[in-house]
């Protein structure tokens, strides 16, 4: 038995169906045989959450997640994934409108750069989550790591290309040279390994591609939910 996982997904699609990918995937390599994970998806419209992200209207576009949040909760939903790390600015939030739990992005993907013995990580993600509090706060005070971010003008071009090529379903030969440098600059700066924390660059960068390893947050989100149950 596994839980009934609840998705909050649309941010982008592109990501939600990397997530989809992987739940199936991991549930059927952990319980074998013909088993694939159980779970619901409520997929917002991006276009409505960009337009609120970018007026800076983050109590409304929590509205609409929460709204998401408790009707995946009424639904039959056991535990909530919010598949961006963006939006995890409003967690707290989405996790008070219900009574399930929802499982952090940014919890998942620190607890396994732990147990993983690393204490120095850069991160490539979007601008709110680069330059926010919530996300880098919280790695650094509830998992005791040091997390270093791009210069300003390698942090533009990040958040330009999460935003008009990954969440578009573009992945460019240029963009993943530009990723690639970006990561050389983070490990001169002592990074020992690279937080993926955008849910889109798992279209981009693959393990192998810099010299130390990489953190997708997706899948290590994907990969906490997905546990047997009692
Ligand atoms: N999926 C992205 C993330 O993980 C960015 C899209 C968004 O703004 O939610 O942060």
């Amino acid at each position: 038995m596994t839980k009934l996982l609840g998705l909050i997904g649309g941010m982008s699609w592109e990501s939600t169906q990397l997530y989809c990918r992987y739940l199936n995937a991991l549930a059927q390599q952990k319980l074998g045989g013909r088993h694939a994970a159980k779970f619901i998806v409520y997929s917002v419209d991006f276009g409505e959450i960009g337009a609120l992200q970018q007026a800076g209207d983050w109590a409304g576009a929590a509205r609409i997640l929460c709204d998401a949040a408790q009707r995946l909760e009424r639904a039959g939903a056991d535990e909530l994934l919010l598949c961006t790390n963006t939006m995890h600015i409003v967690a707290s939030d989405i996790q008070a409108s219900v009574s399930i739990p929802l499982l952090h992005i940014a919890d998942a993907t620190a607890q396994h750069i732990v147990r993983h013995g690393l204490k120095k990580v850069g991160l490539l993600a979007t601008r709110y989550t680069m330059e926010g509090h919530f996300y880098k706060d919280r790695m650094q005070e509830q998992h005791g790591l040091t997390v270093l971010t791009p210069s300003p003008q390698d942090r533009a071009q990040i958040n330009t290309i999460i935003y008009d090529e990954l969440c578009a379903g573009k992945v460019l030969p240029r963009s993943h040279r530009v990723f690639q440098e970006i990561c050389g600059r983070l490990i001169d700066q002592g990074a020992e390994g690279i937080i993926m924390g955008c849910t889109e660059v798992g279209l981009l960068l693959k393990e192998g591609d810099v010299q130390v390893p990489l953190f997708d947050s997706a899948r290590l989100h994907v990969d906490e939910a997905v546990r047997p149950c009692p």
